[in-house]
């Protein structure tokens, strides 16, 4: 058992310890240095109540804690602040958001991709104001049990905006952790264990801050790359560091290469500039969402498909673009159609309606690439 107090120091130790072995970490005086740098460095973020004000008694509101910590859910914060700003200006609280027509929402959320999660947004924000009377509740569980909130989410919401000592584990604390630890297990096999030793970090004193200062300092210190350790206020405490491996970690194990699936995208357009658009179904990829008529997307070579409407289709070159769990790469066609024109599936969209900053990024790709083709073919 160490000493409370005293950090570990030594290349020699870190080496002498099993290869999965966490080390020995002082947990306590690391979280109280962390909170320290936090109350110094707290990066100023609009869902956000800073270490001085939450200190001096303002509260977070949970609904704003929500909306950004669903939004930051596979995006940036660079990518998010704008949306966030957005929402939170035309929906500001979660009865007003639930009360949105579906469609505004989804085209609001245009440009984050994942549109399940708008979809769950949709769905929590209307559960909270029929089943919990406009008020998120404030335990982990009945988080949890709301649509979209997994356990992360949960967590992250008990924690910053009730202060729960919740633990919270996205991929900067896995970071953080692992390298603190000195966790040689890759991940994902690693997932457990760092779940563990972050619970062993979390304090019962200031949990939402201390949540939000490991999220900054993955962010803008504890960087995937290049650990600024210098500037690091865990740096006394860090195995990794003092046993020269703070950049090797975390350990991953190989990726398998993501499938490539292959499919058509058909992008017609009239001479007044209407477009021919259909709402993807509401289940899957997109779903709900606003898109070129196409085939379905499918391994192999690209399926054999009726266009949606008859026209001279013009081949106009390929989209790629990265899914979770496949690479996807569209064929473009594109055609300039007839007034008369009447299509098999989806609608004229008139050109005064039809605004490619609404579309999924995918979509817009879509549009970018056709458009050449269209404006060429004229
Ligand atoms: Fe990360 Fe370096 Fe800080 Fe360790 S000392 S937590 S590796 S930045």
């Amino acid at each position: 058992m160490r000493d409370a107090g005293a950090p570990v120091r030594g290349q020699a130790r870190a080496a002498d310890r099993a290869a999965d072995a966490p080390a020995a970490v002082d947990a306590p005086a690391a979280a109280a240095a962390l909170l320290a740098w936090y109350g110094r460095h707290a990066r100023a973020l609009p869902w956000r109540v800073g270490p001085a004000a939450r200190q001096a008694g303002v509260a977070p509101d949970p609904y704003r804690v929500w909306l950004s910590e669903v939004m930051l859910q596979q995006t940036t914060v660079a990518a998010a602040e704008g949306h966030f700003r957005r929402f939170a200006g035309r929906w500001p609280d979660v009865r007003a958001l639930a009360a949105a027509p579906e469609a505004e929402v989804m085209a609001a959320w245009a440009g984050l991709g994942y549109y399940a999660r708008a979809r769950n947004l949709i769905a929590c924000a209307r559960q909270v104001a029929a089943a919990h009377g406009g008020c998120f509740p404030a335990e982990e569980a009945a988080l949890g049990a709301l649509p979209g909130i997994g356990p992360y989410t949960a967590a992250a919401v008990a924690a910053i905006a009730f202060d729960r000592p919740a633990v919270v584990v996205d991929g900067n604390v896995e970071r953080v952790v692992a390298r603190l630890f000195c966790v040689a297990t890759p991940l994902p096999a690693a997932k457990p264990r760092l779940r563990a030793l972050a619970a062993t970090l979390t304090p019962a004193v200031r949990p939402g801050d201390h949540a939000q200062a490991m999220m900054d300092l993955g962010a803008t210190v504890c960087t995937p790359r290049r650990p600024d350790c210098g500037a690091c206020p865990l740096a006394p405490y860090c195995a990794a560091r003092a046993a020269g491996r703070a950049a090797e970690l975390p350990a991953r194990a190989p990726r398998r290469a993501a499938p490539l699936r292959r499919g058509l995208a058909y992008v017609a357009r009239r001479a007044d500039g209407a477009v021919l658009l259909e709402r993807r179904p509401a289940r899957g990829l997109l779903g709900g969402m606003a898109g070129w008529p196409g085939s379905v997307w499918a391994e192999g070579t690209p399926p054999a498909h009726a266009p949606p409407v008859a026209a001279d289709w013009r081949p106009a070159g390929e989209v790629d673009h990265v899914f979770t769990h496949f690479r996807l790469r569209l064929e473009v066609l594109a055609a300039e159609v007839g007034a008369q024109a009447a299509p098999a599936r989806g609608a004229f969209v008139s050109a005064a309606d039809f605004a490619p900053s609404s579309l999924p990024t995918l979509m817009r790709k879509v549009w970018d690439r056709a458009r050449p083709a269209l404006d060429g073919g004229a």
